[in-house]
C-alpha cells in the first residue's frame, strides 16, 4: 500500500468507528461528543426540517436555503419495503417538537406516493403539539417560511438523489 494512503485509510477507519446514527434525530453523530444536531447545537432554532435521508440534509445545508434543525427519518412508510412507521423516528420527532419549543415543522419528503403518505402520517402525529406544519409538494412549497424557496431544482434534486444510508 502507498505510504500516503495508509494513514488516510487509518483515519477513515477511525472516523467510521467514531460515527453512528443518532437514535433521536437520525443524523450522523460523533460517539465521543454527541449529536450536533439535537444535543449540543450551538444555535437555537424554532424550526425542524424533516427529510428522508442524510443526503437530503446535505443538499439543503449546502443550498443554505434553510436555517434550523434537521430530522432524518431514514426512509419512508412503504408497504412494499416493509418499512414501518415505528422505524422512522416519528415519535422522537414529536418529542423534539415539544422539548425544543419548535414553532414550525417543514416536511421535505419526496413527491412520491410513499413520501406523501409519510408526510401525511407525520402531520397527523404532530396534531397534538399544535405546531405549524408546512410541506414541500411537487416542487412547489406550500405556506410560510418556505414560500420564498420557489426553486424547484432543489426539490427535484432531493427527489432524484439516491440514499446514502439505506435502511
Ligand atoms: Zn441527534
Amino acid at each position: 500500500m502507498n505510504h500516503l494512503l495508509k494513514p488516510m485509510t487509518y483515519s477513515l477507519k477511525e472516523l467510521y468507528k467514531n460515527v453512528s446514527r443518532c437514535k433521536f434525530c437520525g443524523t450522523l453523530k460523533s460517539n465521543s461528543t454527541g449529536c450536533n444536531n439535537c444535543e449540543n447545537s450551538k444555535d437555537k432554532y424554532n424550526k425542524i426540517c424533516v427529510v428522508e435521508n442524510i443526503a437530503d440534509q446535505w443538499s439543503i445545508e449546502s443550498s443554505s436555503i434553510y436555517n434550523g434543525y434537521f430530522h432524518i427519518l431514514g426512509g419512508t412508510i412503504s408497504s412494499s419495503s416493509g418499512q414501518r412507521k415505528e422505524d422512522l423516528l416519528i415519535n422522537s420527532l414529536v418529542e423534539r417538537v415539544k422539548k425544543d419549543k419548535i414553532e414550525e415543522v417543514i416536511i421535505a419528503t419526496s413527491a412520491t406516493i410513499e413520501g406523501q403518505t409519510t408526510a401525511y402520517y407525520i402531520q397527523d402525529s404532530l396534531k397534538e403539539t399544535k405546531v405549524k406544519v408546512s410541506k414541500l409538494a411537487q416542487g412547489l412549497p406550500v405556506g410560510g417560511e418556505i414560500e420564498s424557496l420557489d426553486d424547484g431544482t432543489l426539490f427535484s434534486a432531493f427527489k432524484n438523489r439516491s440514499s446514502i444510508i439505506s435502511e
